[in-house]
């Protein structure tokens, strides 16, 4: 099978005994820099079968600006991962399938994340194949280990069941290849639907690349907890229509989940490495690097639906996503089917028209942005549609049919605090700042601060039913010291008393 990798006259090259798992040998001419050299090539699952058929291979080794690169074509190159170091030509070879794919040779560390790959894949197994050093005048092939995948699918186990253990309703493990997902991101930012959540931008395609935002991973473990309070949704959307109290997320009525989250699946990392010693890891939890719902459906947790946020056939949509990416190289889950349908039942349900067209959110229109992150005056078109939603919104996952299979949360953390699922929006907006810090302390509410908190409760407060409580307290508050508090209270006085409301 000599004539399935790319060759070039000149360039360096070795016999690679797939067969055998091994480097057989590798002498190669010296490189102009002669300083120690390395690469790794992984393998992914099932890749055994592979091995048993083909005949020693040769891999060549081509000295290409300063980096060296080994060439694959089309059917070698997409058995391996790429190099486990992110970097240039890796990321300038994203063609699907790794056909043509370069893996990047990469100066040897002996020490830090290659280490401890290497010995978390000694440990379970995980399917390195190679690794090639150069050193002085040559290269010298690095004796590679034999694996096991069942080793991985073992550890991938456990690792499922220590998560339920911790409270997490679903897991699933996928890689670091999101390229098609590139472009789709690339689209939503340059058509501007991020509004003034620039971080977003800021990471570019480090978001779609997981290697590059923590060099080293290969593996993405997504995990799922639930967090509806209630025991059905009947409450939550008899709210929609009860103008007089105050509708907040759901998903924000008991404590921060950021930290229950991160906590959790921080001691899930632990538990990994109580099974393959030190390895490299990074927990996000809604995290704007990261893709969450592309990762969670590549995963197999859910499909995206038309609304954009992930739904689970078990579970609807209400509940939280965490990622631990891993340099440790797990057997990947299947992406299950989409199941919306013929179903858009979540488009006209929006208040505010943020689902432009199915799968296509302008978070500039969207509740959850314009009450949580949108720092400055919401935009006068779009008060009225957000009615008395004063923190987050659920509108588009209340009408969706899967949600009839949305399950209580067991989570005593995400349990109805202070009375919030039912508060009336003239109580809230009353609240002075050292209430609102007490009551809301340990709330995600409390992110975003007491004079957003008013800003959002003003806006409902001039679209609730008009009445006496209303107009006091708003009047209350129209010398407030903040500027965007008293613009707002002021236009929804003038909506109370125009009858608009
Ligand atoms: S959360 Fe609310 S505002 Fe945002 S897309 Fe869904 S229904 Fe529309
Ligand atoms: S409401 Fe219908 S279209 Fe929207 S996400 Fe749910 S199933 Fe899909």
């Amino acid at each position: 099978m000599d004539d399935g990798l790319a060759c070039a006259a000149g360039d360096l090259e070795m016999d690679f005994d797939i067969r055998q798992g091994k480097v057989r040998h590798g002498l190669f001419s010296p490189f102009d820099d002669a300083s120690a050299v390395c690469t790794e090539v992984l393998v992914k699952p099932g890749f055994e079968k592979f091995i048993c058929m083909c005949e020693p291979i040769k891999i060549k080794v081509i000295q290409r600006n300063s980096r060296n690169c080994i060439n694959f074509d089309q059917g070698v190159g997409r058995a391996f991962y790429t190099s486990l170091e992110a970097c240039g030509p890796q990321q300038a070879t994203r063609q699907r399938c790794l056909a043509g794919a370069e893996v990047p040779a990469e100066p040897d560390r002996e020490s830090g994340a290659e280490y401890r790959q290497q010995r978390a894949a000694e440990c379970f197994g995980c399917g390195r194949v190679g690794k090639l050093q150069c050193q002085c005048a040559g290269i010298i092939a690095g004796v590679m280990h034999s694996t096991s995948s069942l080793d991985a699918v073992e550890l991938l186990r456990d690792i499922r069941s220590k998560a339920r253990e911790l409270g997490f309703a679903g897991i699933g493990v996928t890689g670091v290849d999101l390229q098609s997902a590139e472009q789709g991101l690339l689209d939503w930012l340059a058509a501007g639907f991020h509004g003034g959540m620039d971080y977003m931008a800021r990471h570019g395609l480090k978001r779609a690349r997981p290697a590059e935002l923590v060099p080293g991973t290969v593996s993405v473990i997504s995990v799922r907890m639930d967090y509806w309070p209630e025991p059905d949704l009947s409450a939550a959307r008899d709210l929609q229509q009860d103008g007089a109290r105050a509708a907040i997320s759901r998903y924000a009525l008991g404590r921060d989940y950021h930290k229950v989250l991160r906590k959790r699946l921080q001691r899930l990392a632990e538990h990994v490495a109580t099974r393959v010693g030190e390895f490299g890891h990074r927990v996000f939890v809604d995290s704007a690097p990261v893709l969450e719902v592309e990762l969670a459906t590549r995963a197999g947790l859910g499909w995206r639906g038309k609304h954009t946020l992930l739904i689970s056939r078990e579970a609807g949509s209400f509940f939280f996503l965490g990622e631990l990416f891993l340099d440790l190289a797990l057997p990947q889950d299947a992406p299950v089917k989409p199941h919306c349908g013929s179903c858009t039942a979540c488009l006209p349900a929006c208040p505010t028209g943020a689902i432009i067209a199915p799968y296509q959110l302008d978070a500039r229109r969207c509740i959850s942005y314009l009450t949580i992150e949108h720092a400055g005056s919401i935009p006068e078109p779009l008060r009225a549609g957000i009615g008395n939603r004063v923190y987050g919104c659920d509108d588009c996952q209340l009408v969706c049919p899967w949600n009839r299979f949305a399950r209580q949360t067991a989570e005593p953390d995400f349990a109805i605090r202070n009375g919030l699922d039912q508060a009336r929006l003239t109580e809230l907006f009353s609240w002075t700042q050292a209430e609102f810090n007490e009551r809301l302390a340990g709330s995600p509410i409390h992110r975003i601060g007491y004079e957003r908190w008013l800003r959002n409760l003003a806006v409902g407060l001039g679209n609730a039913p008009r009445s006496r409580e209303v107009l006091d307290a708003l009047q209350r508050r129209s010398d407030d010291p903040s500027a965007l508090v008293r613009e707002h209270v002021a236009w929804a006085l003038a909506r109370q008393t125009s009858g608009e409301a």
